[in-house]
């Protein structure tokens, strides 16, 4: 009985943690290697540099507070810009993102 109620506890603390909205990511967010190329902090995973273009001035979209939350614990997902031209992105920008960093926001935010 005792450790039924142990493992019930153990499970619920498993449950609530995974739901919870992962902390804010507190540091650099990247860093760049002796060849000069750079890194996620969060990740150590290589960033992968694309064309692509920003929100154009004329539209605002602004994100959830939830989304908001979310978004800070992967510090190189860079998903507020698009490598498509659209009507809504039509400021051409280089820029860099973490694919893991994108990966684990798209997971979280399923959640
Ligand atoms: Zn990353």
């Amino acid at each position: 009985m005792k450790t039924t109620h142990y493992f019930l506890a153990l499970l619920l603390s498993v449950l609530l943690t995974s739901c919870a909205t992962p902390q804010a990511y507190q540091g650099k967010p990247s860093y760049t290697n002796a060849q000069g190329e750079k890194f996620c902090s969060l990740h150590r995973q290589k960033l992968i540099s694309v064309n692509g273009f920003a929100q154009s001035p004329e539209v605002c979209i602004l994100p959830t507070d939830e989304y908001t939350a979310i978004a800070a614990a992967f510090p190189n997902h860079n998903s507020d810009l698009a490598e498509q031209k659209s009507e809504l992105y039509t400021i051409p920008v280089k820029y860099s993102y973490c694919q893991a960093c994108r990966d684990d926001l798209n997971k979280k935010l399923k959640d």
